[in-house]
């Protein structure tokens, strides 16, 4: 007689369907699919050979935080126009569901940084995105919110534009808002504060949108007081550097605001130099009782699923499958999928 195999003590249970909340459009589509959707739309890139093309559009290897969002300027080239933003919206939701079996999941992604400088139509833009989701919905049990998202270098009127699309579709798929970008490249997202989006957020949240801002990933705890006391987002993106100022994690905690991590993205971007680094994030969060969600940030520009990430933090002894059993219930209890009027901050405590 065959002996049961139980899985191995360290093995996230494979029948766990996953949640993602923390996935970038961008980098959310494989490259193969990447360099279709380039050529049918006659596309020019930079190179002619697919394997150089990979790497381009890949972390390959590790790169500066600033560099690492240079390749999100290709792959939203790439996704700018209605056509292609159907095919990627599919195409991640469909690969996050075979190879993850992920079967609830927010894509993030700006609409006015694939418009080609204002060629484009945003509701285009917009409402294709949402169909290429509602396709790969018809193939796979998956539900599917889309954040849009705001950026640090845009304009107040630009950012605005914004959330008046996110509230909307809001009806028809769009789940949220989101603010991110570079913080260094351009003089207006140097001297971006969260206090200046502070009246259209306010605005989204009153039309029943979640909001996520990314903080404290490159920026220093004290942008994340900011944004809490500016926007009180529901979630944060990435947030990690709260792990050096305790009275913030105990904010954190006491307030349920999520941090939606980002392990491997992290180290690709040197943002956390090594495992041990990573050890003490998650120790430390842990420890104040930080409520924290595991996301690939984009499998595959970061070459990683969520699967392998949570492998990844097993076998390295980060976490254990306890806690990834929790992190994966906070994702579902705190995904915007579930709508904002719902409690559901009270269900983790
Ligand atoms: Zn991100």
């Amino acid at each position: 007689m065959a002996v049961p195999v139980k899985p191995a003590i360290n093995q996230f249970p494979e029948n766990i369907e996953l949640v993602e909340l923390h996935a970038h459009l961008g980098a959310s589509v494989s490259p193969t699919m990447l360099w279709e959707i380039a050529h049918n739309q006659g596309l020019k890139l930079p190179t002619k050979n697919f394997w150089d093309f990979e790497r381009t559009v890949t972390l390959y290897e590790a790169k500066p935080y600033e560099e690492y969002l240079l390749l999100h300027d290709l792959t939203e080239g790439i996704q700018s126009s209605p056509e292609a933003l159907f095919a990627a919206a599919e195409s991640a939701v469909s690969g996050a569901y075979r190879k993850n079996n992920i079967t609830m999941l927010e894509l993030r992604f700006n609409p006015i940084l694939r418009a080609r400088g204002g060629e484009r139509d945003l509701d285009h833009l917009i409402v294709y995105a949402l169909q290429g989701i509602e396709r790969a919905m018809l193939k796979y049990p998956v539900r599917v919110g889309i954040i849009l998202m705001l950026d640090r270098r845009f304009t107040h009127h630009e950012n605005a534009a914004i959330v008046k699309k996110a509230i909307r579709y809001r009806e028809r798929g769009v789940v949220g808002i989101d603010l991110a970008g570079p913080v260094k490249r351009t003089r207006a997202s140097e001297s971006f504060r969260p206090a200046d989006i502070a009246d259209i957020v306010s605005e989204a949240r009153s039309h029943g949108l979640g909001v996520t801002i990314h903080t404290g990933e490159v920026t220093p705890a004290v942008e994340i007081w900011e944004t809490i006391r500016a926007l009180s987002p529901d979630r944060i993106g990435h947030g990690i550097r709260a792990t050096d100022d305790p009275r913030l994690l105990e904010y954190l905690r006491d307030h349920h605001i999520v941090l939606e991590t980002c392990p491997t993205s992290n180290l690709n971007t040197g943002v956390l130099k090594d495992l041990t680094q990573m050890r003490s994030v998650y120790r430390i969060l842990k420890k104040f009782g930080v409520p924290f969600t595991i996301n690939t940030d984009g499998p595959e520009m970061q070459r990683i699923t969520l699967r392998e990430e949570f492998a990844k933090l097993l076998n390295n002894r980060i976490l254990s499958v306890r806690d990834l059993v929790r992190s994966n219930d906070i994702a579902r209890q705190s995904s915007f999928l579930n709508g904002n009027n719902i409690p559901v901050k009270k269900y983790f405590l």
